[in-house]
């Protein structure tokens, strides 16, 4: 902890470490919760669980910790590091000290019961079945922020919740961006024909023990330490942190179309590969982890988007897929290529490919907004949601089901979650430029040289754990703030030959 000089703020970190050895634990039993747990444990690993987070909660709002925290606050002279560490247990405090104890419990026994009733509503595929719960989500969202606190819309607090820093006013020019040139990108790509809407491959089935040895060769090759880390398989796949020197990703193998389990293994590396490259000196501290969802997502976007969907990644890795996969002895690099990347306007946001999918986040952006910052019946929802849908993506959804009841995140009370999924696909490809620019990015996929990669954006980003605020960050790794005319030029020049 050499980094770390000031008194109060190494006491600060001592106390510190006891919430980190509980996140720890609560991390480890939730990837053991989602793996290998035997199928009858839930009930009681649901009470274990939550009484440890109800432990850590009481650490950080103990009178021990808060007088040390404010003891630090008054300091001066204290480096970039003990700035951050402030910072962030500020934002936590922040947070508990805005929203009662009552108000969590409403929360907590709202979404439970808003998670049951959207799983109703979605079997059932009627919206009303959901809808009084949406109602009771929306009114605490809005009660949330008013407590929270916010400069200019309501809206904001919540983003921030999710992406320190971000607001309405700073996202509205990206997503008009998208609004005003995507969908027109999206036809000419259809109309070009190069890349298909649809491949065969989509519907061939394959062998999962092999695909398993795939993935592991493949993670071996791009960089995933095995000595720090495992691939196991889970119903969605995920990363999870437990320890500096353990971070696991997970997979699944769904039994056709193969990239869907290929690039989900490689999107998790992303994320992880970031925990993993954070400087050890950071470790065990509120600032030893990734800054923020739109960064992380940015990193497991890289890898997915920009580097496995390349031609040079496929062309050179084409031997190892042959390797294990019988179901590709016809195919070419080409035409593995156009199968990596098939653009087509659909229904379901999770299924959407690189050029479609900031079009379904623009649709939820517009439609929470809405909830939040205005007085809109949520009645009204489906049929906005619907002409959206329409307007942008030139299609319709049957029912509620692939249409507005298709996504977890609301009935979790997680308003305010989706832009960071565009956030992370813009700065993936500002990050694919700058790289490119500097270290000639797809020669070195090319060369198979991803240990330059990996270096790269330690250098730049990981390292840094969350010493600076995410948008601090962005300017340091790559001089620029986030610019959605830059995805723009990826996809015409990768979809068009522009
Ligand atoms: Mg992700």
């Amino acid at each position: 902890m050499t980094l770390f000089k000031n008194k109060y703020i190494r006491k600060l970190l001592d106390l510190y470490r006891d919430i980190w050895a509980i996140n720890s634990a609560e991390a480890l039993m939730g990837w053991d919760l989602d793996t290998y747990m035997p199928k009858s444990a839930h009930r009681y690993r649901g009470i274990a669980l939550g009484r440890l987070s109800t432990l850590s909660q009481r650490l950080m709002l103990s009178e021990e910790f808060r007088k040390q925290y404010d003891k630090a606050r008054r300091e001066k002279n204290l480096t970039i590091e003990e700035k951050g560490v402030l910072r962030v247990l500020g934002r936590e405090l922040h947070y508990y000290d805005s929203l009662p104890p009552n108000f969590l419990r409403e929360l907590a026994r709202t979404t439970t019961n808003a998670r049951k009733s959207w799983l109703i509503a979605k079997k059932k595929k009627r919206y009303e079945k959901f809808l009084p719960s949406l109602k009771k989500i929306i009114e605490l969202s809005r009660r949330k922020a008013e407590l929270l606190g916010y400069k200019d819309k309501p809206y904001d607090a919540l983003l921030d919740l999710y992406e320190e820093g971000l607001t309405t006013k700073r996202l509205e020019p990206l997503f008009r961006d998208i609004k005003h040139n995507l969908p027109r990108i999206v036809k000419k790509i259809l109309v070009k024909r190069v890349f298909p809407m649809n491949h065969e491959l989509e519907s061939k089935k394959y062998n999962k023990e092999a695909m398993e040895k795939l993935s592991k060769e493949l993670l071996k090759r791009i960089g995933y330490p095995f000595n720090r880390g495992r691939l196991d398989v889970s119903a969605h796949p995920f990363t999870i942190d437990i320890s500096p020197n353990d971070v696991r990703i997970t997979t699944w193998y769904p039994e056709k179309n193969f990239r869907e389990s290929l690039l989900a293994t490689i999107h998790e590396f992303g994320h992880a590969l970031y925990e993993l490259q954070i400087s050890k000196s950071l470790s065990m501290t509120p600032i030893g982890i990734g800054v923020s969802l739109g960064i992380h997502e940015s990193q497991s976007r890289f890898w997915e988007n920009i580097v496995a969907k390349s031609k040079q990644f496929i062309d050179t890795n084409l031997s190892l897929f042959k390797k294990h996969l019988s179901i590709l002895d016809q195919y070419d690099s080409f035409e593995l290529y156009r199968y990596f990347n098939t653009v087509k306007p659909s229904l379901i946001r999770v299924k959407a490919d690189e050029v479609t999918y900031n079009l379904h986040i623009l649709i939820r952006f517009e439609i929470e907004k809405e909830m939040i910052n205005k007085d809109i019946d949520p009645r009204e929802l489906p049929v906005m949601w619907n002409e959206k849908m329409e307007k942008y993506l030139g299609i319709t959804p049957k029912n509620d089901a692939e249409g507005i009841l298709q996504d977890v995140h609301w009935s979790q009370g997680s308003i305010g979650y989706f832009p960071t999924y565009t956030i992370g696909t813009l700065l993936a490809a500002q990050i694919a430029r700058k790289m490119d620019r500097q270290i000639k990015l797809y020669k070195r996929i090319e060369e198979k040289d991803y240990s330059s990669i990996r270096n790269w954006l330690r250098e730049r980003i990981h390292r840094y754990g969350s010493i600076y605020t995410p948008e601090r960050l962005i300017r340091i790794a790559i001089g620029q703030s986030l610019d959605p005319e830059v995805f723009m030029e990826h996809i015409r020049r990768k979809y068009l030959f522009e």
